[in-house]
């Protein structure tokens, strides 16, 4: 009976694979119709600072950015993650569009979070490494603004170390191009890739995403690896001397938050504060805080 289900399993494993195969393809030839159709949706995740006292406000949310990730709502196939889509779309360029719409997205939408929250709240936006390889980006995002009317120092865009390895020296004229306007560049899941720190000198870095493998480790006290605490310090120090903001990701446990914040880590995102959240939701959120910080300012004899 073990191996009738095991056959049975494996069936079902193959049909899978297959299916995946086939969407892939699928997907790929889908693609310009749905953005046509505009079937691609952005959702937010919160970034909040670990600054000191942070502590006491962290679980109603200081929310200083957010990180935009993009999803297809496809009619048939429902809410897709982006790990469905991004390689194929990025070896086809397809990312190109893609990309650039995500980009309009997340602008027009944190232009109008510019008019209601009180300090106004920065959005992150992923770059594939093939962006930053099109010679048109930096006229892509100066317009893209002007349409929008966002401040430059309001967008940071993300990307790997992939983009900046290799020979070519056009992502490195796309990088300062951007920073000339204004715009931030953090560079996504660092400590996976090469983690060369010589080139970030060279470079118009403004943050490192503290990617979750060194989170990890922070789980508990006594899990820990005792390396991973010297490491991300050791990090974070660099960081500062180098001028850079630190940004931990994936942070799922107080005890990673409390850790980070001991290590003078600058800001995190993760579960523990909040998944990606819709458009809607974020703008919930800053309306309730700011309703909350305004009962406080209005009424301050209420404090003493
Ligand atoms: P990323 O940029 O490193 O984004 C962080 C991913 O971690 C997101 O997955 C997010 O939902 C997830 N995450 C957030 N908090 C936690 C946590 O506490 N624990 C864990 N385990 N995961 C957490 P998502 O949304 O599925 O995106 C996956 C990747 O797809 C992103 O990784 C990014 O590389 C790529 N991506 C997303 N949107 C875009 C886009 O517009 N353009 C490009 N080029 N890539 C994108
Ligand atoms: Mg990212
Ligand atoms: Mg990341
Ligand atoms: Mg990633």
């Amino acid at each position: 009976r073990a191996k009738a289900e095991g056959k049975g399993r494996w069936a079902l494993f193959e049909a899978e694979r297959g299916a995946r195969q086939v969407t892939r393809h699928t997907l790929s030839t889908m693609l310009p119709r749905a953005l046509e159709q505009d079937q691609f949706v952005v959702e937010y995740q919160p970034i909040i600072a670990l600054g000191d006292g942070a502590g006491a406000r962290m679980a109603a949310g200081a929310m200083v950015g957010v990180e935009a990730l993009v999803r297809w709502r496809h009619p048939g196939l429902g809410l897709l993650p982006p790990d469905l889509f991004i390689g194929m779309a990025e070896e086809t360029g397809q990312i190109v569009p893609l990309g650039r719409r995500v980009l309009e997205l997340a602008c027009r939408q944190a232009r109008q979070w510019q008019e209601c929250h009180p300090h106004a709240l920065f959005v992150s936006v992923n770059l594939a490494a093939r962006q930053t390889r099109e010679a048109g980006l930096v006229e892509q995002v100066r317009r893209i603004l002007d349409e929008t009317g966002l401040s430059p120092d309001l967008l940071q865009l993300e990307l790997t170390e992939s983009a900046f390895m290799g020979t070519a020296d056009e992502p490195l004229r796309v990088l300062r191009g951007l920073a000339e306007m204004g715009v931030r560049i953090a560079i996504d899941d660092f400590g996976t890739g090469y983690s060369n720190l010589a080139y970030l000198r060279r470079l118009p870095v403004h943050t490192l995403k503290l990617a979750g493998p060194f989170v990890e480790g922070f789980h508990s006290a006594r899990d820990a690896d005792p390396g991973d605490e010297e490491i991300v310090q050791t990090l974070v120090t660099l960081a500062h001397t180098l001028r850079l903001t630190v940004t931990a990701e994936g942070v799922e446990t107080p005890m990673q938050a409390e850790r980070l914040r001991a290590a003078a880590c600058d800001s995190a995102q993760g579960f523990l504060f909040a998944p990606p959240l819709t458009a809607e939701e974020i703008t919930q959120r800053i309306l309730t805080r700011s309703a909350g910080s305004d009962r406080t300012s209005s009424s301050p004899t209420q404090a003493a």
